[in-house]
């Protein structure tokens, strides 16, 4: 979150700042907990962040796990942020530089949480966008369907799993598949989400797979492998609409969350429209680790940068 950037006028990349969040994004996940308390519960101990980075989700997990907590309750809880990107520390959190999709970042979480599964995990996974649209959709349906098969070996039954969607054409389907491994599904978007923007949260609360059914995690299984042996018909994977059951569809509620007097998500502010202290520049509240612009700027610096014809 830098100085000049146009966004400045926006309320919660200002509100961010002003609270010492690295990036807007914290109110997402506060919102979601006002409306679903999911990190409101006393016996939460073990977390996983997915796709953390720059760390404004860890940094409010960090906050709810560890602040006006007893020293008995800190030293059994354990917080593990993963990103490709590397993530500068944050109290009480480990940040591991790793892909959420490789099996080795699974292996790595567990041995942190000394082979005991997570109560909670979260994603605010977003790929490097191409601007070709069907590309960008399939590579962030892929995203979450890593989050959740990495959730699924992870997560303890009656464990929570939130994680960004963009509302696409297949959508329906992803909340028909989470029907079968959480008890309730909700869709949310929390007021802090740009109204413009197709993003919005699942929330499936309640973790409880069939019986019969072994989570894996292999990038390289297609939904309906992943699903086998989930008790789940298999009309309901099925491409051809006429095999579709309708009355077997599940269909998620849709949600809107945080108050509905907060700032308008998608509307620019003035600064000077607030008074006080407010209306000076702050700076970012974490520099970037090692933003992949970085090159361009130290050749900027240098006066070497050239625009390639
Ligand atoms: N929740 C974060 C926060 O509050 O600061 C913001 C997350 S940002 C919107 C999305 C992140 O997803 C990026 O930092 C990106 O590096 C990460 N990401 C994308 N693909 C990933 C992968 N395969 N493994 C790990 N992280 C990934």
């Amino acid at each position: 979150m830098g100085k000049s950037s146009k966004d400045k006028r926006d309320l919660y990349y200002r509100k961010a700042k002003e609270q010492g969040y690295r990036a807007r994004s914290a109110f997402k996940l506060l919102q979601l907990n006002d409306q679903f308390h999911f990190l409101d519960d006393t016996n939460l101990k073990r977390v996983v962040d997915l796709c953390a980075a720059p760390g404004s989700w860890s940094q409010v997990l960090s906050k709810k796990l560890f602040n006006d907590t007893t020293l008995e309750q800190q030293n059994e809880r354990k917080i593990v942020a993963v990103d490709l990107q590397p993530m500068s520390p944050i109290d009480h959190v480990v940040t591991l530089q790793a892909d959420i999709t490789h099996p080795k970042t699974l292996k790595r979480i567990l041995e942190i949480f000394g082979n005991e599964k997570a109560d909670f995990v979260c994603s605010d996974g977003a790929p490097d966008v191409t601007g070709l649209h069907d590309l960008d959709e399939y590579v962030q349906q892929q995203l979450i369907m890593s989050a959740l098969q990495l959730t699924t070996c992870i997560l303890k039954e009656g464990g929570t799993f939130v994680a960004k969607i963009f509302r696409g054409r297949d959508i329906d389907m992803l909340y028909s598949q989470l029907g079968y491994l959480f008890e309730n599904v909700v869709c949310a978007k929390p007021k802090s989400s740009r109204g413009t923007s197709l993003e919005a949260f699942i929330v499936c609360l309640g973790y409880k797979p069939p019986s019969n059914w072994k989570p894996r995690l292999d990038v390289d299984f297609s939904v309906e492998e992943f699903f086998s042996t989930c008790n789940l018909n298999k009309l309901q994977i099925s491409d051809k609409l006429q095999d579709w059951h309708e009355e077997e569809r599940k269909i998620a509620p849709f949600m809107s969350c945080g108050d509905l007097q907060s700032f308008d998500s998608d509307a620019t502010y003035r600064l000077d429209d607030f008074k006080g202290d407010s209306i000076l520049s702050l700076d970012p509240v974490q520099s970037p680790t090692n933003p992949p612009y970085k090159k361009a700027l130290e050749l900027k610096r240098s006066g070497k940068l050239t625009r390639a014809i």
